[in-house]
């Protein structure tokens, strides 16, 4: 949706979903992003399920409408209501466990069979945990590349890569086209290219 501001610059509004395992980081990157917080002992019950951010770019804003999932993935019962419609999806595994990788790709191969969005971000969360790392950084990225995806390893704890994250969505989404132009079926692959910015830390 596009939206005209004060300033009498366009403002796209997109859905933004982030998904994956329970525990993996998902909040936690959230509120880094948006309150520069992170919290050891997050429990898994946060209130607030949608966020709004807005980006400025020099002739336009990216309003972000992000759904957090609010732990109900633990109980496999996703409701599909929560990411249909999705323009971008941030899928996030933990860099600590192959389990978390599996169902990160789960996630991916589902949303391929529906309607993917139009971009699609492959993170590795918690790369501040090195010494525990299971999956390399490579099995990551290649599995992204394969799939279209942006990749980035983050730390919600540090910090890493989580203002880029979101920078890069916003610019990898379709902002100049039209909202009709926009809901049709063509995917401009140049907007779901691999970044290659790996963790610093
Ligand atoms: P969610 O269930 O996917 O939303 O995961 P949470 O955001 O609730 O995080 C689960 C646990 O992992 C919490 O104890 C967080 O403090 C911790 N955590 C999240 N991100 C990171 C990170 O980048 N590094 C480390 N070391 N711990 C993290």
């Amino acid at each position: 949706a596009i939206e005209m501001s004060y300033q009498s610059k366009q403002t796209h509004v997109f859905k933004v979903v982030i998904l994956g395992e329970s525990r993996v980081g998902k909040t936690s990157i959230l509120l880094r992003f948006l309150k520069n917080q992170f919290n050891e002992n997050l429990g898994t019950s946060i209130g607030a399920v949608f966020f709004a951010h807005t980006i400025e770019f020099d002739n336009y804003f990216v309003k972000l409408d992000i759904w957090d999932t609010a732990g109900q993935e633990r109980y496999d019962s996703l409701a599909p209501i929560y990411y249909k419609g999705a323009d971008a999806a941030i899928i996030v595994y933990d860099i600590t466990s192959q389990s978390s990788l599996s169902r990160a790709q789960a996630w991916v191969d589902q949303l391929e069979k529906e309607e993917a969005p139009q971009v699609m971000a492959f993170i590795g969360n918690k790369c501040d945990c090195e010494p525990q790392r299971k999956v390399p950084t490579e099995v990551g990225r290649s599995y992204a590349q394969e799939h279209e995806c942006l990749f980035m390893e983050t730390s919600a704890k540090q910090g890493t890569n989580i203002r880029s994250l979101f920078d890069t969505i916003a610019r990898a989404l379709p902002h100049q086209q039209q909202q009709d132009q926009k809901n049709s079926n063509t995917i401009d692959p140049s907007s779901r290219k691999s970044d290659d910015s790996g963790c610093k830390c």
